[in-house]
């Protein structure tokens, strides 16, 4: 399409125009008007790096992978240059897991090419998003990293545990992912835990069990938005994306301190992960249960306290769940979810199948829960709620989703903000989830 690429020699002769040489080239070239640029972010993280152009209106675009060395190469069309998108150089991180550099200029008069030069070879996904919420036209390029070779394993050496139990091959396998990355100590981050024998990377024979074997939970915490996404903004300017991840992973700190329970967070930075995925780890590493944590937001800045939902199958328990519902399934169009194959993949596997057994169970774990958060604080709601949350609809995992203060209100806002609150409903909701493993025979001790 754009001549000379394949030779690399347009791009040892890229150069950074002025800024008045492509504003007076529109000119010249009769076109009406340029975009205009309004924002350039860069999200890097460990799952992929996004790289954000919002433009006050849509414009077209093209792009390339080249190879040797791996390059992407991205032309924004009835653009001239200008100073945000020359920022986006700066922006790079030299930890970006996926970029290495930018490189920016005016390839012809109405055409700025950006080179991204890569540090490895990445799966491109770029795409448009109309206006929304608080943004304006959205150009999203997302580097993913080429497909694992075993999308299993990968997810399974981010997973935080307490040493494999005798019938537990997941984690035998986590344990030789763990083993392989870090030689010295099989078990990184894991907490010595007294009374329990050290672990070892082969299955130990059956004889060598002694009395009835507990079985390992695996709990996956959902920390709602990221990225692009930053959810309700308090305001004194307090990110619910924020507290709530420093809320899960206080949560997670807390639940591997258990023997039998391991710990998955559906993100652990700041990264845009679609609905659909959310579920989908959840189920790829057989959950027994799944929580999502939110902060709550309403235009009435009064109300407060914290509630729990569980997915509904036909209608909301009242027009505020429902109206809630709504507002975090938007999720993905504000954080800008691909209509790509995987997720597209993922929705359609998700749809229609059978989850009135998956709310009986729900409904147990949310009652355990809201119990726990009852015991720190004020409830806005004295019973679990239902609506139909997108994030909820793993079919056979029980899955609730907290909303554990209202970032809306002055005073919760500056509690879900501070540390000792934060650990406050990580251990309301760890609780919760001990009252409900015991309730369900899935743990007995602690
Ligand atoms: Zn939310």
């Amino acid at each position: 399409m754009r001549q000379g690429l394949g030779q690399g020699v347009c791009l040892v002769q890229l150069r950074v125009a002025p800024a008045a040489v492509g504003a007076a080239a529109f000119m010249q070239t009769g076109l009406a008007q340029a975009a205009t640029v309004l924002a350039v972010r860069l999200w890097p993280a460990n799952d992929y790096t996004r790289v954000t152009i919002e433009l006050d209106e849509a414009i077209q675009f093209s792009h390339r992978v080249v190879e040797n060395p791996h390059r992407l190469v991205v032309d924004l069309a009835g653009i001239a240059l200008d100073q945000p998108l020359r920022e986006l150089v700066a922006k790079v991180r030299a930890d970006d897991p996926f970029i290495d550099a930018v490189r920016v200029g005016q390839y012809s008069p109405t055409v700025v090419r950006l080179v991204f030069d890569l540090k490895t070879a990445v799966d491109p996904q770029l795409f448009k998003i109309a206006p929304i919420a608080q943004f304006r036209y959205r150009l999203v390029f997302d580097l993913h990293p080429t497909l694992a070779a075993d999308p299993l394993a990968a997810l399974l050496k981010k997973m935080q545990s307490g040493p494999a139990q005798p019938n537990d091959p997941i984690g035998q396998i986590l344990e030789q992912a763990q083993a392989k990355d870090n030689p010295a100590a099989s078990t990184p981050n894991v907490p010595a835990t007294p009374g329990v024998a050290s672990p070892t990377p082969a299955a130990p024979k059956p004889t060598q069990r002694a009395g009835p074997v507990v079985r390992l939970v695996t709990v996956v915490l959902d920390p709602g938005h990221g990225g692009e996404d930053p959810g309700a903004i308090g305001a004194a300017g307090t990110r619910e994306k924020d507290v709530v991840l420093a809320m899960a992973k206080k949560l997670r700190a807390r639940l591997i301190q258990l023997p039998n329970v391991r710990v998955l967070l559906t993100r652990d930075e700041d990264v845009f992960i679609p609905l659909a995925q959310r579920v989908a780890t959840a189920r790829a590493v057989n959950a027994d249960v799944f929580i999502s944590i939110h902060a709550d937001a309403f235009e009435r800045r009064s109300a407060r306290g914290a509630s729990v939902y569980i997915l509904s199958e036909k209608g909301a328990s009242s027009t505020a769940a429902r109206w809630l519902a709504n507002k975090e399934n938007r999720a993905d169009q504000i954080g800008g979810a691909s209509l790509m194959h995987r997720n597209r993949e993922v929705a359609s596997m998700l749809m229609a199948l059978s989850t009135a057994a998956q709310i009986k169970d729900s409904a147990v774990l949310g009652k355990a829960v809201l119990a726990g958060l009852g015991d720190v604080g004020r409830l806005h709601k004295s019973d679990i709620e239902q609506a139909g949350f997108a994030v909820l609809k793993a079919p056979d995992i029980p899955s609730i989703l907290v909303e554990t203060a209202f970032i809306s209100n002055p005073e919760e806002e500056k509690k879900l903000a501070s540390q000792a609150y934060q650990q406050q409903v990580a251990e309301a909701i760890f609780k919760g989830i001990q009252r409900y493993l015991r309730a369900s025979g899935l743990r007995s001790k602690s």
